[in-house]
């Protein structure tokens, strides 16, 4: 199952990990921002680091 991730501030595609779990930092290779990768019922969502 492929669930490449999109990057909320430039819309990249950011390769999901096989073993990607809630809470692991995300880096998004073309704006250099990290995100906090979390799980939100079925699906996944990216929020910038700072805010949690
Ligand atoms: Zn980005």
């Amino acid at each position: 199952m492929s669930a490449d991730l999109e990057c909320p501030i430039c819309d990249a595609d950011i390769p999901l990990e096989s073993d990607a779990s809630t809470g692991d930092l995300v880096l998004c290779s073309y704006c250099k921002v990290t995100f906090k990768l979390l799980k939100k019922k079925d699906k996944w969502v990216l929020v910038e680091e700072y805010e949690v």
